[in-house]
């Protein structure tokens, strides 16, 4: 018999049951083709109906499970619900989703080479494939961070810790103030990088079609001066899946001799569709880039790809040391840890890996193209209705839409409409002043009959 303060951590009788109620709970829940879409609940509905769970005693397993399945759960929005369009959902496949349940069951620690060498050899193989389609050279490498913008954020801070080496060594002064250059168009997260950082964000003008080019990036360096110490390029805008020049950006910042980062947390998983695989052309300049296969790589959160041209630039800004540490940190192992902010980390590649190991990449490869062909095949249905106008022509797998005469309140009163039916989740986007609907279909059981039928429900008012 365990004695009692083990009991918790034991498996007693009272833990088979529970692992089964849990087990199957979410056999259940995977098993819903769809789950329901669900909701948001008030705060008042939420302390009268799930107070009262955290006490001295404890509820029990199958009350404290009850309490989530019943009030929890459907309070929370179905991401992988083929009407979530909202933002950018999340669609893992069955194999990463089971997969998760794997990594926590096995308890791996991701964050070094002596504790999880198995599981890190896995990630990186998962990461040597990406590095390899986006055209980076063998002897990168990288990590699985938490999300995008830990991501671009580590990547950014590993492009000024070797801006500052390299100043040093030759001799250079270090400027008062560090910049980077981003369009108007890049992602949030840039700006609350350059917050943490204590750094400028110079930005550049986008072209008529949204996208960054290399002059517009020359012409921000003037403003920039001596601390300009990287340009990012977006592969797929979060907004309208806009893929800046790649090539043209990339050269810009050779010429200016500084570090090139690609941002493609969303888009750059594009590149698997050998029909718009052109868009990214000149991506193999990055020194840098991220994608989230949480985001279009049908994995669960959280789950960012950061990968290095030269890693060792990314230990040398990242690693750190500790009295505790050190018998890490000095045996020359690759300690994931080392190439982002993080030190901690869950294995949170090993469902990609599983994934991908299961059904192999071309079920990606089509899956993705699926999604863009859905993409155009919903735009070619708005371009027939008079009453609605394309934002822009979708690239990628974003639409973005207007209807005419629609006001915000109109697009909002429709959207929670739609989901209090449980139809879709479509919140109200807007470009230049001007509030749209946003279609992100990342989810391959999303298809134009359903969107169809978002779209026929504007008409009901
Ligand atoms: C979503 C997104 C991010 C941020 O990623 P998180 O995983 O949400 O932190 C950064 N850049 C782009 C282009 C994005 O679409």
């Amino acid at each position: 018999m365990p004695n009692s303060a083990a009991k918790m951590h034991s498996s007693t009788p009272a833990t088979k049951t529970l692992r089964d109620q849990v087990l199957n709970y979410a056999r259940e829940r995977m098993e819903l083709d769809p789950a329901p879409l669900d909701g948001p609940q008030t705060l008042k509905y939420l302390k009268a109906h799930a107070s009262g769970t955290i006490s001295e005693k404890g509820l029990g397993g199958t009350k404290a499970l009850k309490v989530f399945e019943e009030v929890l759960a459907p309070a929370c929005i179905s991401t992988d619900h083929p009407g979530y369009l909202s933002f950018i959902p999340t669609a893992p496949t069955e194999a990463a989703t089971l997969f998760d349940l794997v990594v926590s069951a096995t308890s791996v620690y991701g964050g070094s080479w002596l504790e999880g060498s198995g599981a890190v050899f896995a990630e990186n193989e998962v990461l040597a494939w990406l590095a390899k389609e986006v055209g980076l050279p063998k002897t990168s490498g990288g990590v699985f961070v938490q999300g995008g913008s830990l991501g671009n954020l580590s990547a950014l801070v590993t492009a000024r810790h070797s801006a500052i080496q390299e100043r040093k060594s030759a001799g250079k002064k270090i400027p008062k103030r560090w910049c980077i250059i981003a369009s108007t168009e890049s992602h949030s997260s840039l700006k609350a990088a350059a917050r943490v950082m204590d750094i400028d964000v110079i930005p550049a003008q986008v072209d008529e079609e949204g996208r960054l080019r290399g002059k517009a990036v020359l012409k921000a360096a003037k403003k920039a001066g001596k601390g300009l110490f990287a340009v990012v390029a977006t592969a797929g805008t979060t907004n309208f899946g806009i893929v800046d020049r790649l090539d043209e950006v990339g050269l810009a910042a050779k010429e200016l001799g500084v570090w090139y980062h690609i941002d493609g947390a969303y888009g750059l998983a594009g590149i698997l569709d050998p029909k718009v695989k052109q868009l990214f052309k000149g991506s193999k300049y990055a020194d840098s880039f991220i994608v989230d296969p949480h985001k279009w790589l049908f994995t669960p959160f959280d789950c960012c790809a950061l990968v290095y041209r030269n890693p060792k630039l990314a230990s040398d800004a990242h690693t750190q040391h500790g009295e505790y540490l050190d018998t890490l940190t000095d045996g020359g192992e690759f300690n994931p840890s080392d190439y982002a902010y993080n030190l901690t980390r869950r294995a949170r590649g090993l469902p990609l890996w599983f994934s991908i190991a299961t059904y192999g990449v071309a079920a990606y490869r089509n899956a993705i193209a699926e999604n863009n062909a859905v993409a155009q095949k919903i735009a070619a249905v708005i371009r027939k209705r008079p009453e609605l106008t394309l934002v822009r022509e979708p690239e990628l797998s974003i639409v973005v839409f207007e209807k005419q005469g629609w006001k915000l309140s109109d697009y909002e009163a429709w959207s929670q409409r739609i989901l209090m039916e449980g139809l879709g989740f479509v919140t109200p986007s807007s470009h230049q002043g001007k509030p749209n609907a946003r279609f992100a279909i990342v989810n391959p059981r999303t298809d134009v009959k359903l969107l169809t039928q978002i779209i026929d429900s504007m008409d009901n008012k």
